[in-house]
């Protein structure tokens, strides 16, 4: 049925799940006048602690979607003391503390205030504040969503994560792709006191961002606090199966970590003897080998890890979940603009959305996914340790990620969608 002009519809938006991707969805939504209702099942937004470093697409599609998004990102990240991110072989290599680079594979030149990192609660903290209280319900948690009919202006996004219970609904429980699966890689993560680490590593290892690329194994080490740590994380590959079925973090011990990097070269050792004792360990689970063949289904959608869940080895899963708010946003904004005028039922101008939002965000994300697991593989030699290769494929790779168009996304997505309603309009007179 066409849509009353005197009605003044709004559209309402379910989000589950207030991780970064849902968060910035709602902040973005509400900016441009849209009802949203944030369903978390936490009680409150910041329960999980983690680093993150936001990649230069990642700041822009902040700014895309509200300006204040990356002002409260600016307030909490930690300026890199050095302007380079080094890959450098950590395995043959006669490593050397005084700044000699014979070990170096890659330096990446991070540029201004490039890749900052953030405290995950920090930055989560200061978007709560740019959400409304009333839009926001804690201790919800998703079951299941039946369609009614009633509302055709309802739309429910699922941001909730990785294990997505949204992603089982909108693939169906029997599909493969509605779980994730284990990357064979976990990683133990620490932080060392900094007097420490550059008493064994000296000032240039310690200041600036390096990964340490060997055999069966690899080691980031970045500084964090305002320099008053060095953040560990140590990969380790794994043939077995993850044991545990429900938990994605298990504890692990020192000696562990020790015995995986004992062929490395004495620097690596050295930061790896200085972690504690008792050891977190990440198990990295990832959607590589089933990724979703669609993100939507009728008025569900997916966002963020729900969508495509990626290893940690780009340092840009959550810059893909607000490259994805960007699109989600635009194309709800021009739905709701539609709504006040336009001849066609909210279901079909919503149907539309949706597939343009599948189709602008499908293949990006799924090769994020693809890549993170090829540069983790090729970080640790399973595609051979030929330097200038690694250079090669880690330079293309992230500069592919690094420098997306935002504007140039939103333009597309834009015209993709007046196109579809053009063809729409055909299909009305004819
Ligand atoms: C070790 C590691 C390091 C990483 N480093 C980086 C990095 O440096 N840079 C980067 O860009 N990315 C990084 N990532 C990836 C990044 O953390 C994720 O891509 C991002 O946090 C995903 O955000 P999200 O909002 O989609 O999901 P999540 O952060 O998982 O949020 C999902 C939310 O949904 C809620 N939820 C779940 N189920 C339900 C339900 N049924 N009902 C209601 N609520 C529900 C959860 O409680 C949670 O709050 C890293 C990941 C790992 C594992």
């Amino acid at each position: 049925m066409p849509f009353m002009l005197d009605e003044q519809p709004t559209l309402n938006v379910a989000i589950v799940g207030g991780g970064i991707a849902g968060a910035v969805l709602a902040i973005g939504l509400i900016n441009r006048g849209i009802n949203v209702k944030l369903y978390e099942r936490a009680r409150d937004f910041s329960e999980v602690g983690a680093g993150l470093g936001f990649t230069p697409n990642a700041e822009w599609a902040m700014k895309v979607i509200d300006p204040l998004i990356h002002v409260a990102f600016k307030k909490v990240a930690v300026q890199n003391s050095t302007d380079w991110f080094t890959w450098i072989d950590s395995y043959t290599a006669n490593e050397a503390t005084d700044g000699s680079n014979d070990e170096l594979i890659y330096n990446m030149y991070l540029g201004e205030r490039g890749f900052e990192g953030c405290h995950r609660a920090q930055f989560l903290d200061e978007l709560a504040k740019l959400i409304p209280r009333q839009c926001v319900e804690f201790r919800k948690n998703l079951r299941t969503i039946e369609e009614r009919g009633e509302d055709q202006k309802m739309v429910v996004v699922g941001c909730d994560g990785i294990r997505s219970r949204v992603r089982q609904l909108v693939l169906g429980e029997d599909h493969p792709a509605a779980y994730p699966g284990y990357s064979h890689k976990y990683a133990f993560r620490g932080l060392i006191p900094m007097e420490k680490a550059v008493e064994v590593l000296g000032e240039k290892r310690t200041a600036s961002r390096f990964m340490h690329l060997g055999q069966g194994a690899h080691a980031l080490t970045f500084p964090v606090a305002g320099g008053t740590l060095l953040n560990v994380v140590a990969f380790v590959n794994d043939p077995e199966e993850w044991p545990h079925s429900e938990k994605l973090t298990s504890t692990g011990t020192k000696q562990e970590a020790v015995n995986a990097f004992k062929h490395f070269a004495p620097t690596t050792r050295a930061i790896i003897d200085l972690l504690p004792e008792k050891l977190d360990r990440w198990a990295i689970f990832d959607t590589f080998d089933n990724p979703a063949p669609t993100y939507v289904k009728g008025r569900m959608v997916l966002m963020g890890d729900a969508a495509h869940a990626s290893s940690p080895h780009h340092g840009a899963g959550a810059g893909m979940c607000i490259e994805d708010a960007a699109a989600l946003v635009g194309l709800l904004q021009m739905v709701q603009s539609e709504m006040q005028h336009s001849k066609h039922t909210m279901s079909d101008l919503l149907r539309l959305a949706l597939a343009t939002y599948d189709q602008v965000r499908l293949d990006r994300s799924h090769w994020l996914v693809e890549t993170s697991r090829y540069v983790g593989e090729l970080y640790e030699w399973q595609h051979g340790s030929d330097p200038v290769k690694i250079s090669r494929e880690i330079d293309w790779r992230a500069r592919k990620i690094w420098a997306y168009n935002i504007e140039e996304m939103s333009r597309l997505t834009k015209e993709n969608f007046t196109r579809r309603l053009w063809k729409l309009d055909e299909a009305l007179l004819y």
